[in-house]
């Protein structure tokens, strides 16, 4: 902001290898390798682990500062990091509890639409503001004015974080800014354009029957937070929906129970398996911060449905109720689902679930989520179409299971969405600055906002820090 004062937006992991340009994350990427001296604060725009997994380093590396985010973040941010510090650090409990303590006493959770006065000096007044970005529960995007009292400059820099999808179930589209001076924005959709919410969902559906039609477990790997609630309460209302006509065609007389001889998909008891202790207990704060929920859900509610907590709906806790589902759905031929982490199958529970079922066709696969290039996640989705095969620790596993991908499920924008944050402000920046995609991504959604300049008859400086020689963040 000036000499003496820095924001820090966000302190992720990298995930994947082309989200980072530095490439591969490795173990020494974790420690904090920019000098801490001025940030007087940490702003979280939400609590996804590519934005906030390097708090407990930061902590460690000696931040004092206070640790910014919307309210639901604040409910949902220690869970995530009690998850960061088990897996980095300690599970000694007495530590994870006294850790716990220390974020808490950071966490300064702010209400949205409302300004926040971060400096205010002679040299510089520095408010933020938290709005709605749509992308997983208390995400935000956060708008920065900066006031230099001594030279009367003004200038107010807009940080995306990462935006929602304008038909995402559950919450509601996020909003342009009304205007930004710099934005810098995601872009990791940037060079696609996902399909409707319906097509989609009947795309889902399709998949579901034909995969459950064979008796097998249909895996999806998906993130803890955000893509899980959103599948949830996509199958909700597949089940709510098969269920009212399911009984509207088995009136008395009626034999619809089967077809061509094979029992009919019986979708009212079908059972999904959260096989994730975290996602749970994200689903939980998910249900319990329901003030925060679109028109859409908030009418399901009000119906007496419940989006993320149905009867169909089973969760798996310890790791040896997680061991005995796996076994037990690969040697049943009992038609199941499955939603276990993580999303891009490098680690987690989700990896025994491939171990063991990747190599029979009755199984399959379905991708709901962006999947980073060089994760196991990406391996199995482009060669197991082909009859390929995927290493997990050093190991082959051939695929003949079925492999599906759903694209336009997703919680990030497209380009559309994306391109419309921009040009649905009433003043337009004058610099943009791409972040947090894939090279063709960046390079495609440039283009595509250089076009809607070039209509305006307006100009930008569009950069891609990383790709084209500019230096990184300000
Ligand atoms: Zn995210």
């Amino acid at each position: 902001m000036d000499d003496e004062h820095a924001l820090l937006i966000d302190c992720g992991l990298f995930q994947g290898a082309e989200t980072s340009p530095e490439g591969r994350a490795g173990a020494g990427k974790l420690a904090i390798d920019f000098s801490l001296d001025g940030i007087k604060a940490l702003v979280a725009t939400h609590v996804h682990i590519d934005h906030v997994g390097r708090i407990p380093y930061l902590l460690a590396a000696g931040f004092k500062g206070p640790i910014l985010c919307s309210e639901p973040s604040a409910k949902l941010l220690p869970i995530v990091l009690e998850d960061a510090f088990k897996l980095g650090f300690s599970r000694d409990q007495k530590q994870v509890e006294r850790y716990l303590k220390l974020i808490e006493q950071r966490i300064v959770a702010l209400p949205y639409k409302q300004w926040f006065t971060l400096i205010d000096t002679k040299q510089l007044n520095a408010h933020i503001r938290l709005q709605r970005a749509g992308h997983i529960l208390g995400s935000a995007y956060v708008e920065v004015d900066l006031q230099y009292p001594e030279t009367g400059e003004k200038k107010r820099i807009v940080f995306s974080g990462d935006l929602g999808a304008p038909h995402a179930p559950i919450l509601p589209a996020p909003k342009a800014p009304y205007k930004a001076d710099i934005l810098v924005i995601e872009s990791t959709y940037g060079d696609r354009l996902h399909e409707d919410r319906r097509s989609r969902r009947a795309r889902l559906e399709k998949v579901l029957e034909h995969a459950l039609s064979n008796q097998g477990t249909v895996l999806i790997p998906a993130f803890s937070i955000g893509r899980t609630q959103e599948l949830l309460y996509e199958l909700e209302d597949i089940i709510h929906r098969r269920a009212l006509s399911e009984s509207a065609k088995t009136q008395p007389g009626s034999s619809a129970s089967k077809t061509n001889g094979v029992p009919a998909l019986d979708w009212t008891n079908l059972p999904i398996i959260l096989d994730s202790p975290l996602a749970s207990r994200f689903t939980s704060v998910y249900r319990e911060l329901d003030q925060f929920w679109d028109a859409e859900a908030r009418a399901r509610l009000a119906k007496g449905r419940s989006p993320l907590a149905f009867r169909n709906l089973l969760t798996v806790d310890s790791h040896q109720a997680h061991l005995a589902m796996v076994n037990r759905l690969t040697q049943t031929a009992q038609p199941a689902i499955v939603i276990s982490g993580n999303g891009m199958c490098s680690s987690g529970r989700i990896v025994n679930y491939l171990k063991a079922m990747l190599g029979n066709e009755r199984h399959d696969v379905l991708f709901v989520g962006y999947q980073a290039e060089g994760t196991p996640g990406r391996q199995i989705q482009r060669f197991g179409p082909r009859s390929g095969y995927v290493e997990f620790d050093g190991q082959r596993y051939d695929i003949r299971a079925q492999v599906h991908t759903i694209g336009g499920y997703s919680a990030h924008a497209d380009q559309l969405g994306l391109v419309r944050f921009v040009t649905h402000m009433s003043a337009w920046p004058n610099e943009i600055r791409l972040v947090h995609g894939d090279k063709p991504a960046r390079r495609a959604l440039a283009d595509a906002l250089r076009e809607r300049y070039v209509d305006q008859s307006s100009d930008a400086d569009i950069l891609l820090p990383g790709i084209d020689e500019e230096t990184g963040m300000g």
